[in-house]
Formats: structure tokens, C-alpha cells, sequence
């Protein structure tokens, strides 16, 4: 049997962005501000300091991504409380803490979260009609997973 988690029309909507995209991600939250500011938003510490600063815009806030930041958010996914991502990483540079980022990434697909790594994914995220009404997401059963015989 199919699973699924029904995303309501308000939703939990993570940010994130490394150091040479968060200006590019500001831009971005400020030219869709008043779509963003009908949902909850939540973002590693830096990031979200900056939205709130620059933008004027109510941010919860994590942790710094390197010092765990990325890894509470991969938590609020894995529990279900966080419906979509945007994370806007950078792909010219390397971080100290690249295991995080990948972790993210691979937890947004465990999980079938829409994930935006570019401004151009999150235009469509943004502008789907999924945006303001429930979207019935289909998530993987792990059910078998989680009874494999272990030797
Ligand atoms: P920061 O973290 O917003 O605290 O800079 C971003 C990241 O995950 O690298």
C-alpha cells in the first residue's frame, strides 16, 4: 500500500544558503516575500539572521550549518515537520562540512521533499498552485526496510 503525507497549505519552509549564494538567496526571499511570509520559515543560523536583518522578515533559526545546523534541519525532515526545502548550495567551493550538506540532500529524497538548489527550481517551486492548497505527497513505505533480516 502507497504512503502518503499531505503537505497543508501552510507550509514549513526551510532556507539555506552558503556563504557565496547568500546574497543570491536574499534576492530571491525578497522578490517572493509576500508568497513567503504566509508560510513558517526556518533556516541555519547565518541565513537566517540576514533575512531577518536585511529583509525584515520573521525567521526561525537553527544552529550555524557547519556547527550542526544543517543536521537539526535533516531532523525536523526526517520527523516530518519541515515540508520543503530551499537550500541554496554553493557548487564552486568545498565546505568543512560537506558530509552535512550531502546528508541534507540525501534526506530530502528519503523523505520526497521538494528540494530547490538554484533560483531558477525554486521560481517553479514558488509559483506551483501546491504553494497555497495541500499537495499529497507520496513517501517511500521503508516498512520492509525496517524488518530486513540483520545476520
Ligand atoms: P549558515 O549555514 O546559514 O549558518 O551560514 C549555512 C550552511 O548550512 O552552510
Amino acid at each position: 500500500m502507497k504512503k502518503y503525507k499531505e503537505l497543508k497549505p501552510v507550509k514549513t519552509i526551510a532556507l539555506v544558503a552558503h556563504d557565496h549564494k547568500k546574497e543570491e538567496l536574499i534576492d530571491w526571499v525578497n522578490a517572493n516575500k509576500e508568497t513567503l511570509i504566509k508560510h513558517r520559515l526556518i533556516a541555519t543560523g547565518t541565513t537566517g539572521a540576514l533575512i531577518e536583518s536585511q529583509l525584515n522578515v520573521q525567521v526561525s533559526r537553527v544552529l550555524s550549518g557547519p556547527l550542526g545546523g544543517d543536521q537539526q534541519l535533516g531532523a525536523m525532515i526526517a520527523t516530518g515537520v519541515i515540508d520543503l526545502m530551499i537550500f541554496f548550495w554553493d557548487p564552486m567551493e568545498s565546505q568543512p562540512h560537506d558530509t552535512d550538506v550531502k546528508a541534507l540532500l540525501r534526506l530530502c529524497v528519503v523523505w520526497n521533499i521538494p528540494l530547490a538548489c538554484c533560483s531558477a527550481t525554486a521560481d517553479f517551486i514558488i509559483s506551483s498552485p501546491y504553494m497555497n492548497s495541500s499537495y499529497k505527497s507520496a513517501v517511500t513505505d521503508y516498512t520492509d526496510y525496517l524488518k530486513r533480516a540483520i545476520k
